[in-house]
Protein backbone atom coordinates (compact mmCIF):
# COMPACT_ATOMS: atom_id res chain seq x y z
CA UNK A 1 0.00 0.00 0.00
CA UNK A 2 1.40 2.98 -1.16
CA UNK A 3 1.63 5.78 1.82
CA UNK A 4 1.67 9.93 0.54
CA UNK A 5 3.75 12.39 2.27
CA UNK A 6 0.82 14.56 0.67
CA UNK A 7 -1.46 15.19 -1.68
CA UNK A 8 -1.12 18.34 -3.76
CA UNK A 9 -3.15 20.26 -6.24
CA UNK A 10 -1.77 20.27 -9.99
CA UNK A 11 -2.33 24.37 -9.47
CA UNK A 12 0.20 23.87 -7.15
CA UNK A 13 3.04 22.38 -9.11
CA UNK A 14 5.43 24.09 -11.64
CA UNK A 15 5.04 23.25 -15.12
CA UNK A 16 7.76 22.61 -18.08
CA UNK A 17 5.83 23.01 -21.27
CA UNK A 18 9.19 22.07 -22.97
CA UNK A 19 9.27 18.85 -20.88
CA UNK A 20 5.40 18.63 -20.50
CA UNK A 21 6.36 17.68 -17.17
CA UNK A 22 5.19 18.91 -13.37
CA UNK A 23 7.31 19.84 -10.62
CA UNK A 24 6.78 20.37 -7.13
CA UNK A 25 9.55 20.79 -4.51
CA UNK A 26 10.42 17.86 -2.10
CA UNK A 27 11.28 18.05 1.51
CA UNK A 28 14.89 16.18 0.60
CA UNK A 29 15.87 18.91 -1.37
CA UNK A 30 14.77 17.24 -4.68
CA UNK A 31 11.46 17.76 -6.91
CA UNK A 32 8.84 15.43 -7.23
CA UNK A 33 7.60 15.05 -10.78
CA UNK A 34 4.71 13.71 -13.39
CA UNK A 35 4.23 13.79 -16.61
CA UNK A 36 1.64 15.09 -18.32
CA UNK A 37 1.34 12.13 -20.41
CA UNK A 38 1.19 10.32 -16.91
CA UNK A 39 -1.73 12.54 -15.40
CA UNK A 40 -3.64 12.02 -19.01
CA UNK A 41 -3.23 8.05 -18.62
CA UNK A 42 -4.91 8.79 -15.12
CA UNK A 43 -1.91 8.38 -13.03
CA UNK A 44 -1.72 10.37 -10.31
CA UNK A 45 1.35 9.43 -8.07
CA UNK A 46 4.16 12.08 -8.07
CA UNK A 47 7.33 10.38 -7.40
CA UNK A 48 10.90 11.89 -6.03
CA UNK A 49 13.83 10.46 -7.65
CA UNK A 50 16.41 11.29 -4.85
CA UNK A 51 14.06 9.73 -2.08
CA UNK A 52 11.10 7.40 -1.53
CA UNK A 53 8.52 9.63 -1.19
CA UNK A 54 5.90 10.02 -3.33
CA UNK A 55 2.45 12.33 -3.40
CA UNK A 56 -0.44 12.17 -4.42
CA UNK A 57 -1.48 14.59 -7.42
CA UNK A 58 -5.49 16.29 -6.81
CA UNK A 59 -6.44 16.51 -10.74
CA UNK A 60 -9.60 16.97 -12.89
CA UNK A 61 -8.81 13.75 -14.99
CA UNK A 62 -11.68 14.58 -17.43
CA UNK A 63 -10.15 17.92 -18.34
CA UNK A 64 -6.87 16.03 -18.86
CA UNK A 65 -8.50 13.22 -20.97
CA UNK A 66 -10.62 16.04 -22.72
CA UNK A 67 -7.23 17.46 -23.89
CA UNK A 68 -5.85 14.11 -25.15
CA UNK A 69 -9.16 13.41 -27.58
CA UNK A 70 -8.30 16.55 -28.54
CA UNK A 71 -5.08 16.02 -29.53
CA UNK A 72 -5.85 13.00 -31.90
CA UNK A 73 -9.12 14.47 -33.66
CA UNK A 74 -6.41 17.25 -34.51
CA UNK A 75 -3.84 14.93 -36.13
CA UNK A 76 -6.85 13.34 -37.77
CA UNK A 77 -8.03 16.23 -38.93
CA UNK A 78 -4.47 16.74 -40.23
CA UNK A 79 -4.48 13.87 -42.08
CA UNK A 80 -7.70 14.58 -43.75
CA UNK A 81 -6.32 17.94 -45.26
CA UNK A 82 -2.81 16.01 -46.04
CA UNK A 83 -5.12 13.45 -48.20
CA UNK A 84 -7.61 15.68 -50.46
ZN1 LIG B 1 12.74 13.75 -2.24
Amino acid sequence: MTIFHDEIEIEDFDYDAEEEMYYYPCPCGDMFQISKEELMAGEEVATCPSCSLVVKVIYDADKFKAEAEEKQIDSKEKETVCST
